[in-house]
């Protein structure tokens, strides 16, 4: 049930972001550039206007009065715990700065650019630059699936450091010690389960090193799967372990011995989304392992296509947990 309404909330947030009294960004604002003074202000009657009528974040209390504004937000007060919040309360995005720019750095976000690239479009030191793009992403990157379809494609792909390259860092003098926390010994991989059905709704999971297990299948799907659904994997031990735990219908195709498909039964599209991952991801110049499940979280909000514009993926990462 919770996984039903937590799915439900998702779909209404896609349909409320993508109703046109959401979407302000047009064509021509996007030429002109984002930078402005009236940024801030839209971006936070942007905000307070996809939280009205949200309930006290601290009590959930829907008695509520207007008490003034702060900050150029609006304040309430709730009358259950006498505490005060505002739009932003509870959100990922409490107490950051410089919200006049925040548009212009999401438009950054969706252009892919490097954390220098976007702060020097957006006019903000590099060290805010790197602060945001770690705070944005995995915000607006919570805007996931809670349940898949009924063919539901799941595979790993495994990164090292060739392809995750020297790292994108804002502090390298500060950084170097914690070269071992992200580049690992050789041959050690990172893991990232992916899985997707077939209308592309898809799920990213960095698992850590080495290869996946039934318990990280299980921590990771395990309630993802609708009653009907099925299985399609390559043959390993982990999947046929956690479809049998979990009575899910399951179907593999021998990837080892170069069985590719066997008519619809594939992962193709799956294997699809890596690809494409991993050749957006040859862009940055560095990733670092406990910043893998952003990239991957970033690419899956890009090749999704729905949060595409500034204002909608600000609101989805104003949203609360
Ligand atoms: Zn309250």
């Amino acid at each position: 049930m919770g996984d039903m309404m937590a799915d439900l909330a998702f779909d209404q947030l896609f349909a409320a972001l993508a109703s046109k009294q959401l979407v302000f960004d047009t064509g021509a604002q996007r030429q002109q550039g984002l930078a402005g003074s009236d940024q801030g202000a839209q971006c936070i009657a942007r905000i307070e206007k996809a939280a009205r009528g949200r309930p006290c974040p601290r009590c959930g209390g829907g008695r509520v009065h207007r008490c003034g504004q702060a900050s150029g937000l609006q304040r309430f007060r709730c009358l259950g715990c006498r505490r005060s919040y505002n739009a932003l309360t509870g959100t990922p995005l409490a107490r950051l700065r410089k919200r006049e720019h925040w548009l212009a750095y999401f438009q950054c976000v969706l252009d892919s650019l490097v954390v220098r690239a976007a702060a020097a479009k957006v006019g903000v030191h590099r060290t805010t630059s790197f602060r945001w793009r770690h705070r944005f992403i995995p915000a607006a990157a919570r805007q996931r699936p809670s349940t898949l379809g009924v063919i539901v494609e799941a595979d790993e792909t495994y990164l090292h450091e060739s392809q995750k390259g020297s790292r994108d860092m804002t502090r390298p003098a500060r950084r170097r010690g914690g070269v071992a926390l992200w580049c690992g010994i050789d041959g050690e991989h990172d893991c990232l389960l992916v899985a997707r059905d077939r209308s592309g709704r898809t799920l990213d999971f960095h698992t850590g090193r080495g290869p996946v297990t039934a318990a990280q299948l299980d921590t990771c799907l395990g309630k993802v799967f609708a009653p009907d659904a099925i299985l399609f994997s390559d043959g390993g031990a982990a999947y046929r372990r956690f479809a049998a735990q979990h009575a899910i219908a399951h179907t593999w195709v021998d990837v080892g011995a170069g069985e590719h498909a066997r008519g619809n039964i594939n992962i193709r599209n799956v294997h699809g989304w890596h690809a494409r991952f991993k050749g957006w991801l040859v862009h940055f110049r560095g990733v670092a392992s406990k910043y893998l499940a952003h990239y991957s979280g970033w690419w899956r909000v890009l090749d999704d296509h729905r949060l595409d514009t500034p204002t909608v993926l600000l609101v989805a990462a104003a949203q609360r947990d």
